[in-house]
């Protein structure tokens, strides 16, 4: 039999970065060697504020051309506070990356798997299991990139909704719901802005075109209310790019923070990877960062790559997971426990060891 190999683009960056992106290299060759007619060669690259103090560019040319051509990225964290543009803004090259490969759909996952792990009372395993669907190249964001001279006195920014945009993040969101529970909520902000009204018109006609699966409209400060008071009404969530960066650090906090947030951000011909944390400096370099971030998107990545073997791996990482996070006392700091950073990869991959993939569900391509 043949061997297909995939092509990885490794971006490890700043911060926690490469510690996390360690584990999850770790899970992908622990897996590896159990797939069948598969292998991952990985290809690395520096990018972020520390290759920008090395070279000037946070995003070099070479890294751009491999995310470009690999099959997958698989990203750490990028940016360092005190390493800033001129303007003021941190340096944000992952954003660059969503949005010159066009990754316009941000997918972030978030799972309970032990009521220990959530801030919230009488919440059970898996009551909360949500997935964020975040548009990733308008939005509130896309003025991000205008400079304003230092004495103005009037900065605005622009919320950017248009007809193809949004109608390709929708498609996506009812692809996701169709594999989930069936519904799908709009979160907007519909009654005051006008741009929001046509996001809301446009969610609307797509919706037409999928009736088995419920809709619903929520205005996003009543979401927020909602997230925490009843979370596990929600399925899929679906949302303009800053409401999306918002609602993702809280539902990463229903679960157990940022350290349980994995996250995809998907476009039509490239797909990045990455925690949906970012470089967390306060604990990098100390090994106190929790890997599962990293390790979970290590499986949304190999369940995209969408080969047979790659979805058993996507849902053999995934049990393995699961079955760590089912015995309380173990833990990262975040999250109240004594493990470091390697020992939970190493956890991980034991699990893997253990995990049977007879009896575990083939689930479809996510986008
Ligand atoms: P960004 O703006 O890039 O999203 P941020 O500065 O808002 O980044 P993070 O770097 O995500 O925030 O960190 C927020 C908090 O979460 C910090 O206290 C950080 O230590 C913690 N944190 C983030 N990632 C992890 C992780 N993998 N493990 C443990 N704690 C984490």
């Amino acid at each position: 039999m043949s061997t297909k190999t995939f092509d990885i683009a490794v971006l490890p960056g700043d911060g926690v970065g490469p510690e996390v992106v360690a584990e999850g290299v770790k899970v992908l060759r622990a897996i590896e060697h159990r797939l069948h007619g598969v292998e991952f060669a990985l290809d690395w690259h520096s990018v972020g504020a520390g290759e920008f103090l090395l070279s000037g560019d946070p995003l070099p040319a070479s890294a751009f051309a491999a995310c470009g051509r690999a099959d997958a990225v698989l990203l750490g964290a990028m940016g360092l506070p005190d390493v800033r543009w001129p303007s003021g803004v941190e340096m944000a090259p992952q954003l660059d990356l969503r949005e010159r490969l066009d990754l316009f759909c941000g997918l972030r996952p978030v799972r309970l798997y032990h009521p220990n792990d959530t801030p919230l009372r009488e919440a059970v395993a898996g009551a909360i299991d949500i997935m964020l669907v975040r548009e990733n190249t308008e939005g509130l964001f896309s003025s991000r990139q205008e400079r304003h001279a230092p004495d103005a006195t009037l900065v605005d920014d622009r919320l950017r909704v248009t007809r193809a945009g949004s109608e390709r993040l929708f498609h996506a969101a009812f692809r996701e719901a169709a594999q989930r529970r069936r519904l799908v909520t709009l979160v907007d902000k519909a009654n005051v802005l006008p741009s929001m009204a046509f996001f809301r018109r446009v969610f609307d006609e797509v919706a037409a075109q999928y009736p088995d699966v419920r809709t619903e409209r929520v205005y996003v400060d009543a979401v927020t209310l909602y997230l925490v008071r009843r979370p596990h009404t929600f399925d899929v969530l679906v949302t303009e790019n800053m409401f999306g960066d918002i609602l993702s650090d809280l539902l990463a906090g229903l679960v157990g923070g940022m350290g349980m947030a994995p996250s995809a951000d998907i476009g039509a011909n490239a797909a990045v990877f990455q925690p949906s944390h970012g470089s967390a400096p306060d604990i990098a370099g100390r090994g106190l960062a929790n890997p599962l971030a990293t390790i979970l998107s290590v499986a949304m990545m190999v369940r995209w790559l969408g080969h047979p073997e790659t979805v058993r791996a996507a849902n053999m990482i995934d049990a393995a997971v699961e079955a760590v996070m089912s015995d309380p006392t173990r833990r990262t700091a975040d999250m109240g426990g004594r493990l470091r950073c390697d020992e939970m990869g190493d956890l991980v991959c034991a699990k893997l060891e253990l995990v049977s993939d007879k009896a575990l569900p083939v689930v479809a391509r996510a986008s």
